[in-house]
């Protein structure tokens, strides 16, 4: 059914960007073989599920959305995918995304844009735009998707969908390809909240093969989402991400949320959390110097696109100019200046200082509320095009969601209804402290 809802979706919204037909109705017919063998299954044995394009997939290609990784087959599964696979959950396919999971709109894929089911003129969000928009067009009903700066939890807002960035390092990242190792999170998407924390059990976990992955179990998020009990809970609303910029209608169905928690018997308090302010500007230091850095072994000696040059170096240099897009050469660029000799300090050292300064906001925010809330993004999804040229309106966008990435904490986007003045999906996150992936899932 779902390979046929592809059939049907796929010219209008293009989320995949490969499929793997035969490979899932062989898991499907295995499954059932094993049913009918009355052999115990796990719980999402023989749900469907698409993997976003990041995660290595062995034998079905994996490009990061790059011309870079055009056709690259890789020899082995992201840790992800080989509990996606022991789970015994058909794989549909690969999806788009922003070139290296660096965008707010999909549109820097280097295989063409992927259009938001609600409104074929408007961005799904980024970089997991394939995902969310497979979620809301059917075409999947669940997706692995990866988040360094909101890319699992804007999507899902633009798209009416849900999505979790789980407590850093508490998903492995082994064999997903890195975008910036200290920011990056594997997390599950889906269409509801207990949907979502039935693929968080599958995919969290320790994991040797991930040097940041921590040796604690999975919090209890099946439970939690399950018993959806917030009574007593303080919900701590941050006055700072409520500011300039946040669409009137984001914000009306944002204020009736409140109500509902609190008729559910919640305290709302409100939290001051005034380092967010300097988010937008660490990140886009600390993101671009570590992605300089990981994709540096994009050199076209040992995968990649190649083109040769009289010397290795000017393989290395046409190979580079001819794989990575504008968004990324961008950001090679700030990333290698802000650690350049000379300028490691003033740039890239001051961003660190500034990360300090908001994971101690949260820590005194938790102080004062069980978890915190804001809007998942500042607007409903915005017009393919709209902001592709202007790159600082497209970053200032992400700082509802870059918070959680630069202390490490978890956050869910669930959909909060529809913005009067578009008819589109807005979305309301929540931040948990780290490992209390649970309360996520308790008040979602
Ligand atoms: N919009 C963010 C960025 O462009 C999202 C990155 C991400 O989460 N992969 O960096």
């Amino acid at each position: 059914a779902y390979l046929d809802r592809i059939e049907a979706t796929e010219p209008a919204i293009h989320a995949y960007l490969a499929l793997d037909a035969e490979g899932a109705l062989a898991t499907a017919a295995e499954v059932d073989a094993a049913r009918a063998a009355g052999e115990e299954l796990p719980p999402l044995a023989g749900v469907p599920i698409a993997v976003k394009d990041v995660a290595c997939t062995r034998g079905l290609t994996t490009t990061a959305g790059s011309a870079m990784l055009a056709g690259w087959v890789p020899p082995y599964d992201a840790t992800v995918v080989g509990k996606v696979r022991a789970a015994r959950m058909p794989i549909l396919g690969k999806t788009n995304m922003d070139e290296f999971a660096m965008g707010s709109s999909t549109e820097h894929s280097a295989f063409g844009d992927t259009r938001n089911p609600w409104d074929l003129d408007r961005a799904p969000g980024g970089s997991g735009g394939g995902s969310a928009a497979a979620l809301a067009a059917f075409s999947a009903p669940l997706a692995v998707g990866s988040d360094t700066g909101g890319s699992i939890r804007q999507p899902a807002a633009f798209t009416g969908t849900v999505g979790c960035k789980p407590t850093y390092g508490g998903v492995s990242r082994y064999g997903v390809i890195a975008l910036a190792s200290s920011l990056d999170q594997i997390g599950p998407c889906g269409r509801s909240v207990l949907d979502t924390a039935l693929l968080h059990e599958v995919l969290a976990g320790h994991d040797p093969l991930d040097s940041t992955s921590l040796d604690a179990p999975c919090p209890p998020v099946v439970d939690a989402a399950r018993r959806g009990d917030v009574t007593g809970l303080r919900v701590g609303v941050i006055r700072d991400l409520l500011g300039e910029g946040l669409q009137s209608g984001v914000a009306a169905r944002f204020t009736e949320s409140l109500e509902h928690l609190r008729a559910a018997g919640a305290e709302i308090v409100e939290v001051d959390c005034p380092s967010f302010r300097h988010a937008v500007a660490a990140y886009y230091l600390i993101l671009p110097a570590e992605a300089s850095s990981n994709l540096a072994r994009y050199d076209a000696m040992r995968y990649g696109v190649r083109v040769d040059g009289a010397s290795a170096e000017k393989t290395m240099s046409a190979s580079r100019a001819e794989g990575f897009g504008a968004e990324v050469k961008r950001r090679i660029i700030l990333g290698t200046y802000a650690l350049s000799s000379g300028y490691y300090d003033a740039w890239y050292g001051q961003a660190q200082k500034v990360r300090t300064l908001i994971a101690r906001d949260f820590e005194a925010a938790f102080e004062k509320a069980d978890v915190l809330v804001s809007p998942t993004a500042p607007t409903t999804a915005f017009r393919l095009g709209e902001k592709n040229d202007d790159p600082l309106a497209m970053y200032l966008a992400d700082i509802t969601t870059i918070p959680a990435n630069l202390a490490g904490l978890p956050g869910l986007s669930l959909p909060d209804g529809l913005a009067d003045e578009d008819g589109l999906p807005s979305g309301f996150q929540i931040y948990a402290p780290a490992m209390a992936d649970d309360r996520l899932y308790a008040v979602g």
